[in-house]
Order: structure tokens, then C-alpha cells, then sequence
């Protein structure tokens, strides 16, 4: 059975990323988040080393996944510009429908 992603979203996002943690929510007061829950930390330093741009990169990226994944939802709507080749098309319905399989684990 195929997974609702619609409803797996709702409980996924927006994400924001903050540095290098991504939380459901941009809200900080006072040096706190306090409307989001952690999501991810792409930070792995020691605690004297300064995060990299490659791991706030990394957070940016993680923040966009539901968004990315909603967007793919999208665009697997359309139709196969190709059914000839099966599984091996390479049309944007077919890779989105692999993309969404990776990111679900389905
Ligand atoms: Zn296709």
C-alpha cells in the first residue's frame, strides 16, 4: 500500500535550520528554540571546533527535505513522458517516484 505522503508532511514540516540543527520551527527567544522540536544536527566537531559551511549546508538541505519531498509528490502526478522503457525511464514523474521511494524507505 502506497503511504499517504500528504499526511506524513503534516507531521514533517516546515523545517528550519539554525546553523547546523534543524528544528520544526524558527523560534528562538532569548538563545532558545522555543517553538521547535530538534529534528537533526549535522555538526559532529569537538566542542572547540567551529561548524563547517559544508554542515550548515547540510542543515539547509535537511530543513528543505519536506518541502523537496512535497515538491516531488507534485511533479510524480504527471504522466510518464515515456512507458515504453518501464523502470528505466528516466522522465521526471518516473525519477520522482524513486525519490520519494528512497526518502520514505519504501
Ligand atoms: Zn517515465
Amino acid at each position: 500500500m502506497k503511504r499517504n505522503i500528504l499526511a506524513a508532511l503534516e507531521s514533517r514540516g516546515p523545517w528550519a535550520a539554525h546553523g547546523c540543527t534543524v528544528y520544526t520551527s524558527d523560534d528562538w527567544q532569548h538563545g532558545t528554540n522555543h517553538g521547535g522540536k530538534f529534528v537533526a544536527s549535522t555538526y559532529y566537531g569537538d566542542s572547540d571546533d567551529m561548524p563547517t559551511e559544508e554542515q550548515a549546508a547540510n542543515a539547509r538541505l535537511i530543513a528543505a527535505a519536506p518541502e523537496l519531498l512535497e515538491f516531488a509528490e507534485k511533479v510524480e502526478r504527471s504522466a510518464c513522458l515515456d512507458q515504453r522503457v518501464g523502470d528505466k525511464c528516466i522522465c521526471s514523474a518516473c525519477e520522482a517516484r524513486r525519490l520519494i521511494a528512497k526518502a520514505l524507505g519504501s
